[in-house]
């Protein structure tokens, strides 16, 4: 057995990758990653181990992978079925156009094709039935091309890719790859240890900088200066196979590439990278924000505090020499707040309000919450978002679960404070705004008494329209009219409001969020 160990990002991806390729040896159950066959994969916690016979029918399962990946042909194929169904005497310009364009830019399909001149309807039927035809008769011959194609933007010219091979690319990579790497007989250098793994005797000759990707080439000086200025770096085999799958551990979005990089284990960086690959899937416009907030719902509240802060994303354009780098930037007091709450923002899931906007946003309350915290800008532009959604019935989310939001504005602040050196006391509690929604329910229920219910809706609007300005007095007055004209008596919480705005918005919306109470039926409205 081979033993492979996590290591940088690009050799995480191509772990990833490599697993992605032999999708056929393992299963997802629950959140855990489990081998199939433990003869020939064992699946352990920072490194995964192989036996070469895994290798057997390597070449076609790496090749499909890849042309499913690029998906030029299907997306082609599906597409003339569907000039064929459009087509009749009014659609053929355009067809006709659109047809040559796609030929055009498809070199084995135009050679294979010859002459595309289409005087009408039919002719161009002719055509592109042809086309499919050829598509379908010579689909090997499209698979070694388009994965080879695929593949130059990954890893350059490296032995099947090569300009000079134009047949038998399958072939070739079985020669190079999959044969040698089965029985085990790739000439080693006999001085030489790979430098990746540290563990396995160098292949011979072997390129590091030309034999794995551009994108490797960002190390190019470093690994020049670390190594005298020779270019040719010693890998053993197994190390350049896995750097030769990482193009299968990358999600692309808008012909950028991602990985999600933790060094945790291999079992979460599959699921992080598979999860990130679903969010991009379901919404490109913001899958960053998603995922973390989807994977924040699965992980264990045990693992929350450690992943979260090791958590990395890489983007790379291929072509550019140095990927960008950007995490979430969570720190360790932010990391421990997401796990010391994981269950109230579990709670939160599936809670949105509206923005007043012309498409009529949805906005996820958790989300939103998540994003202001890890810019470290967590404000209360937020709170005032969501009452507003809520007066006009359009949010969907319980007292309960504002309540709770609430309170994590509390306990956020607070350890926010503890943390400075000097910090002030809040002189609040997570009972103190309990207490001020029970106030804000009291007036709620007295307004119901008196017959006042068309009251509440002003009174409200007062209210958010203080804690929106930031308006400790005029908050004040509303609360000393409304409380006197019903014969309450003013919460005695309030004085803590005027010492300290963030007691202020605190108290205020718990108070606000009791005098809403929303009924169940409102819960719903959209
Ligand atoms: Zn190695």
């Amino acid at each position: 057995m081979e033993k492979i160990y996590l290591g940088d990002w690009l050799y995480n991806a191509g772990i990833v990758g490599f697993l992605r390729i032999n999708n056929n040896l393992w299963d997802i159950k629950g959140e855990e990653l489990i081998s199939k066959d433990e003869n020939l994969l064992k699946i352990g916690d920072n490194y995964i181990e192989i036996d070469r016979k895994i290798f057997d029918g390597f070449t076609d399962r790496f090749f499909d992978y890849a042309f499913n990946l690029y998906g030029r042909y299907n997306a082609r194929l599906e597409e003339f079925q569907r000039f064929l169904e459009n087509l009749n005497n009014e659609t053929f310009e355009n067809i006709n156009k659109d047809f040559k364009n796609i030929i055009k830019n498809f070199t084995l399909l135009k050679n294979k094709l010859g002459d595309v001149k289409a005087e009408n309807s039919q002719e161009l039927k002719h055509l592109i039935e042809k086309a499919i035809r050829i598509l379908e008769q010579d689909k090997e011959e499209f698979v070694e091309s388009d994965v080879q194609i695929f593949l130059r933007d990954f890893y350059g010219q490296k032995s099947f890719l090569n300009k000079t091979i134009t047949q038998d690319r399958k072939k070739k990579f079985y020669e190079d790859f999959e044969e040698p790497l089965k029985t085990n007989n790739n000439q080693k250098d006999k001085k030489l240890t790979c430098v990746i793994c540290g563990e396995r005797p160098a292949k011979k000759d072997t390129n590091y900088d030309t034999g794995f990707s551009p994108v490797f080439g960002l190390n190019k000086d470093a690994v020049n200066f670390a190594w005298n200025f020779n270019t040719k770096l010693p890998s053993c085999d197994i190390c350049e196979i896995v750097y030769f799958c990482y193009f299968a551990g990358l999600t692309e979005l808008n012909g950028k590439y991602y990985f999600v990089n933790l060094d945790d284990s291999v079992e979460s960086l599959m699921l992080a990278n598979n999860l990130f690959k679903e969010e991009i899937e379901k919404s490109p416009e913001n899958p960053f924000i998603d995922f973390f907030t989807e994977y924040l719902l699965r992980i264990k509240k045990s693992q929350a505090k450690y992943t979260l802060s090791n958590i990395n994303f890489l983007e790379t354009e291929l072509k550019e020499t140095l990927p960008k780098v950007f995490s979430f930037n969570i720190d360790y007091n932010t990391a421990e707040f997401i796990e010391k709450n994981h269950k109230n923002l579990k709670s939160l899931s599936k809670s949105f309000f509206i923005l007043p906007d012309k498409n009529k946003t949805r906005v996820y309350i958790l989300t939103e919450f998540l994003n202001l915290i890890l810019k470290k800008d967590l404000n209360y532009g937020l709170l005032y978002k969501i009452f507003k959604s809520i007066m006009q019935d359009k949010a969907y989310v319980s007292n309960y679960n504002l309540q709770r939001l609430i309170i994590m504005y509390l306990l956020y602040k607070q350890n926010l404070y503890k943390q400075k050196v000097g910090g002030k006391e809040m002189g609040l509690e997570e009972k103190s705004l309990d207490d001020m929604y029970i106030k804000g329910k009291i007036l709620l229920e007295r307004l119901k008494e008196r017959d006042a219910e068309n009251k509440i809706q002003s009174i409200a609007y007062k209210l958010l329209n203080a804690l929106k300005i930031g308006d400790t007095n005029q908050f004040m007055d509303v609360m000393m009219r409304v409380h006197m004209a019903y014969d309450l008596e003013v919460p005695e919480l309030l004085i803590e409001a005027l010492k300290d705005k963030d007691n202020f918005y605190l108290l205020g919306y718990s108070f606000l969020n009791g005098l809403l109470k929303i009924q169940e039926e409102n819960q719903w409205k959209v």
